[in-house]
């Protein structure tokens, strides 16, 4: 493939709350599938996909913990949380034709993949897209962390963070009318400015393994796969 592709190996970080459509809560099945049917067209320009889905359309540690559960046992509830996203993803992504492995952090053999590096790669290199669910397996992080964790292991080449706008700002652009799209921002800059690209640890373990951040609109049809072709508006977080 010569169509502009710069990327052999690319992780696609998604929140959970991009599954769950208009819905306050859960997943909407429609809205997985849209999101499948983006992981797809990239699938066919030849791309290997790693993923992460974050859990919070269905449960967030620290919402659990503020209501006085303990904390670790809230995040363990999240990650949780994401097991079943993956889920969802796989069974949209085979249902178009595309093979797919969960693999989790936490094994749990009747439902997914434990998580082995090496045959996390195999899978990878046999096309097929591997959803990397459970976060990092440890309480107090998040799946931005895990997301970033995973693409170092994999050698991914970057970190796409598919969200509701089209890249970082200097302010919320859904509240300010003039905020200000950056195309390429620092990872300093980001922790400086409390700039929400991902948190904290995420940014600073992507900086330190110099792996860049491509911030785009997971709204807009055809959008990541436009990315990946060098077309769209993002932001570049290196
Ligand atoms: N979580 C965790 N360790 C991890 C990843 C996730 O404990 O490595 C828990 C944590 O409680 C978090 C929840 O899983 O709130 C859901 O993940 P996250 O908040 O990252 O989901 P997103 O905001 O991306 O939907």
């Amino acid at each position: 493939s010569d169509s502009g592709i710069k990327f052999k190996r690319v992780l696609l970080k998604i929140s959970g709350e991009a599954l769950m459509g208009s819905q306050g809560y859960g997943l909407h099945p429609p809205t997985v599938e849209r999101i499948a049917s983006e992981v797809k067209s990239v699938h066919e320009l030849g791309v290997e996909i790693c993923m992460v889905i974050g859990g919070g359309n269905i449960f967030r540690g620290l919402s659990g913990s503020a209501q006085g559960m303990e904390r670790t046992t809230a995040d363990y509830m999240g990650m949780l949380a994401t097991v079943m996203n993956a889920l969802a993803m796989q069974g949209a992504l085979e249902s178009m034709g595309v093979y797919t492995r969960v693999v989790s952090a936490i094994p749990m053999d009747q439902v997914c993949e434990p998580y082995i590096r090496r045959r996390a790669v195999r899978h990878l290199e046999k096309k097929r897209v591997c959803i990397f669910a459970a976060g990092t397996g440890n309480p107090y992080f998040t799946t931005d962390t895990a997301a970033t964790l995973r693409a170092n292991e994999m050698a991914c080449e970057a970190i796409f963070k598919g969200t509701k706008v089209d890249g970082v700002y200097d302010k919320d652009p859904v509240k300010h009318a003039d905020a200000k799209r950056y195309d390429t921002v620092t990872y300093d800059e980001v922790l400086q400015k409390h700039l929400g690209v991902m948190d904290a640890s995420a940014i600073a373990l992507a900086r330190d393994n110099n792996k860049p951040i491509i911030v785009f609109s997971l709204d807009e049809q055809g959008g990541f796969r436009g990315i990946l072709s060098g077309q769209g508006t993002y932001t570049t977080v290196h």
